[in-house]
């Protein structure tokens, strides 16, 4: 989100030449000009997917992809109660019901979380990759694979990143990418589902414009073999977002030199951890996650580095809308219309889950956001800041 240049202009102006903002049709005015066309294969060709499709937005991407993967109506859903709310309303939307499991010390669903939270009702899992980082796949593909689980991944914050040199998104049946404005590559608005899977593909293409077809160049002569609704992307988002797309690689080893080196200052500073990162060379670095012994000692070290006007974030005790604590209306299931919990009944207590892991882990947790364009000297700088905080703090905490 923090470069925009001549890149993004000229494939902005691309589109404004032809004046076809409409990613269909139109083949006779727009000059051959396909921004989300182009988008999608620059998506592919970064994460080595078979197919890509570019939608309206992250959400309408994981809503996409879980349909397109089978998942529906009455189905359980395990999901981490640690994500971006856009998860849990995907799930709803699809018609399916959410289980909340635990996570672990990677900010993702556990293996062992996932495993108590399976019932004869369980479709899927909808595992989300937080904060830059990946889940822990080899644990959980095992869990997979034993219960023959549907795999739907929200990557939403993980475009890039890879376990094993496979990419997030692409180890199950579908995956799902944000280009919203705080994410790694931007549109403003936009989103990317992935799949190998060429029957999911074509459902998810269907689904997000109507269930139109896309055979044949003429709209109006096309079939509409499923119901769906309205998810396209325009081409002038699209257009950005291939632009961002490109930066992709340049972002990620930036902000890997930058998290190394903060990491190996604060390694050394005593009550610091690290959120555990299963492959660190898969990291998408986008943010440097610290672990402080206590959530009292996170709560003092956020207060010390808000007094000293550096960043920093607390997921549990802010209103961040990541996490679970935040989501009164969901344990209630308050809508604006009827919810599938109120036809198929909660498929567990939403009022009193059992996730002590995912509360001492996020109570513990401090974020920080790395940018690709800091110098090594700024970078430096925070680490010094970070020390200065913790180290106040703890002496307050003792
Ligand atoms: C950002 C995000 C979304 C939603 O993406 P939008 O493009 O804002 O709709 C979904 N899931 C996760 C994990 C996210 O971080």
């Amino acid at each position: 989100m923090e470069f925009f240049g001549a890149d993004e202009r000229a494939e902005i102006n691309d589109v404004l030449e032809t004046g076809i903002l409409f990613r269909y049709n139109h083949e006779a005015q727009r000059n051959n000009i396909y921004k989300a066309r182009e988008l999608e294969a620059e998506v592919a060709k970064l994460v080595g997917a078979s197919y890509a499709h570019a939608v309206s937005s992250g959400s309408a991407a994981a809503l996409c992809a879980m349909v397109a993967a089978g998942i529906g109506a009455g189905d359980e859903v395990i999901v981490p109660p640690f994500t971006y709310v856009a998860t849990i309303e995907a799930v709803l939307l699809a018609g399916a019901l959410p289980v909340f499991a635990d996570i672990d010390d990677t900010l993702c669903l556990s293996a062992d979380g996932i495993r108590k939270a399976i019932t004869p009702r369980t479709k899927g899992i909808c595992l989300v990759h937080m904060c830059g980082q990946m889940a822990d796949m080899n644990a959980i593909m095992a869990v997979v694979n034993e219960y023959n689980l549907v795999l739907v991944e929200d990557a939403g914050q993980a475009m890039g990143a890879s376990y094993k040199g496979v990419y997030t998104g692409l180890w199950g049946r579908a995956g799902a990418y944000s280009f919203d404005f705080f994410k790694i590559a931007t549109a403003g608005e936009g989103g990317v589902m992935v799949t190998n899977d060429e029957q999911v593909y074509k459902l998810a293409d269907n689904y997000s414009d109507h269930g139109h077809d896309h055979i044949g160049t003429n709209r109006g002569m096309e079939q509409h073999p499923i119901v769906g609704f309205n998810y396209r992307i325009s081409e002038l988002h699209a257009a950005v977002g291939l632009a961002q797309t490109r930066r992709v690689p340049m972002i990620i080893e930036q902000n890997n030199a930058r998290k190394k080196q903060l990491m190996e200052r604060l390694g050394k500073v005593a009550g610091l951890s690290f959120a555990r990162i299963p492959d660190p060379d898969g990291d998408s670095a986008t943010f440097l996650n610290l672990l402080l012994p206590t959530e009292a000692a996170a709560r003092q070290t956020v207060s010390e580095l808000q007094a000293a006007g550096v960043g920093g974030f607390n997921y549990w005790f802010t209103n961040m809308y990541h996490f679970i604590n935040q989501w009164d209306h969901i344990k209630t299931m308050q809508t604006a219309s009827a919810l599938p919990i109120e036809k198929f009944g909660p498929p567990q207590d939403y009022q009193n889950l059992d996730l002590p892991t995912a509360q001492n882990v996020i109570g513990r947790l401090i974020s920080f956001g790395i940018r690709a364009s800091w110098t090594s000297e700024e970078a430096d700088t925070l680490a010094s800041q970070i020390e200065a905080a913790v180290t106040k703090a703890t002496l307050i905490d003792a």
